[in-house]
């Protein structure tokens, strides 16, 4: 699986025209919580902790909007899809 910091809803005009990178949920990934309005972290006094772009991926365990998520076909090649993720999503990606 891939994370994007970029959700694609698959249902808004952007998705629908094939341009997910444009989704409306991208204009909520600075927000700090999630899409629904909640936080998934929280510190040790219980105080709500953003998540960067919906992910938090400098953590060692995180919670993510599913529209955030890439399943990945396991015939790909992982020591290269590990290279697209850090840099976009893929073409091809499933959503
Ligand atoms: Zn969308």
């Amino acid at each position: 699986m891939l994370m994007s910091f970029i959700p694609a809803c698959g249902q808004c005009r952007w998705c629908s025209s094939g341009q997910s990178y444009l989704c409306d949920n991208g204009a909520y990934t600075m927000r700090g919580p999630q899409l629904d309005g909640t936080f998934r972290v929280h510190d040790k006094k219980s105080n709500d902790v953003g998540q960067f772009c919906l992910l938090g991926t400098f953590s060692e365990y995180t919670v993510i909007p599913d529209i955030s998520a890439i399943r990945l076909d396991p015939a790909y090649d992982m020591t290269k899809v590990c290279i697209v993720g850090a840099r976009s999503r893929p073409v091809s990606a499933p959503l």
